[in-house]
């Protein structure tokens, strides 16, 4: 089991931790700053320091599948395994300029939530671009979502995130919104993502703070996935 400080505090780019063990062609820490891929989101990618200086490469951070909890920090092919051995202290540190991407395009995701009232049924977060795919027939227009996201970010919504019982979620099927990802259960609670006025759904995801934060992103595409899909494509103003 892996603590997770990245999702009290998304802003963290680097903790000492140390070595659990090795496998799986990575390393399990017993606490990280990497983001594992899930819920759309890709894993974090970044380095491990040695307390000799030395640096290790990760390539990207995955949920281990032997170890349910676990968060495994995968190597690159060619890494020298014998640098690595349990119960070793070392410092990771996250690749802040990705990260920090994947956090404004995923906080935009539950802008466009908000802007587009329909169920999602599919999401990816990179550094390059995000794209959401919302459950609908309807035709959505580029430049009014574009305006609409400008909007949100200009009015500069804070974001923050709180813990809710899984009794409370129950109570309140509405909050979940994506159709293809729901909120982990089992461990009596869940995490739920506010934007102020804007948007409540359950999340495990990475966000800015503020939506002032994400700057200039605008919708690139809109596409047609399917007669009951409409995908809609993220990028970075130039
Ligand atoms: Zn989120």
């Amino acid at each position: 089991m892996t603590e997770e400080l990245f999702r009290d505090d998304a802003t963290l780019r680097d903790c000492s931790a140390t070595v659990l063990a090795l496998g799986e062609g990575g390393v399990i820490l017993d606490r990280t700053v990497f983001y594992p891929l899930g819920g759309g989101q890709a894993g974090d990618a970044g380095e491990l320091l040695l307390a000799d200086g030395r640096r290790v490469a990760i390539t990207e951070a995955r949920k281990s599948k032997e170890r349910p909890g676990a968060v495994l920090h995968l190597l690159a092919p060619d890494a020298d395994l014998s640098l690595l051995a349990p119960g070793m202290a070392v410092t990771a540190q996250i690749d802040w300029a990705r990260r920090h991407r994947h956090m404004r395009f995923h906080t935009t995701t539950h802008l466009l939530c908000a802007l587009v009232p329909h169920p999602v049924d599919g999401c990816s977060i990179t550094a390059g671009y995000a794209r959401l795919d919302f459950h609908m027939v309807e035709p959505l227009d580029k430049e009014t979502l574009t305006a609409g996201i400008a909007r949100l970010v200009a009015e500069a919504h804070p974001v923050r995130h709180r813990w809710i019982s899984e009794a409370e979620l129950d109570a309140n099927p509405g909050l979940v919104r994506s159709m293809s990802v729901q909120p982990p259960r089992g461990l009596g609670r869940v995490r739920v993502l506010e934007i102020d006025g804007v948007d409540l759904q359950p999340c495990g995801g990475t966000h800015v703070a503020n939506t002032a934060e994400i700057g200039a992103v605008v919708v690139t595409k809109i596409e047609k996935k399917s007669a009951m899909t409409r995908r809609v494509v993220l990028g970075f103003a130039a």
